[in-house]
């Protein structure tokens, strides 16, 4: 399953409406319309749903 970034749901990608790449990743969407939206302005939408490497959760000071 994959989240569909515009309105977050669960999406089996054999069965997305339309699916589109960000900076190497394979987002799906389950219309047309969420399609359309990310395309429109994918960095909000990707990073939304952005896997957890990269910005931490919480504060970790090293040191
Ligand atoms: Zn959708």
């Amino acid at each position: 399953m994959q989240t569909d970034p515009v309105c977050r749901m669960q999406i089996e990608p054999a069965r997305a409406a339309a699916q589109a790449e960000h900076e190497g990743t394979i987002y799906y969407f389950c219309s047309e319309g969420c399609h359309k939206t990310f395309v429109a302005n994918p960095g909000k939408y990707a990073s939304a749903i952005a896997p957890a490497a990269g910005h931490g959760t919480g504060h970790k000071h090293h040191g």
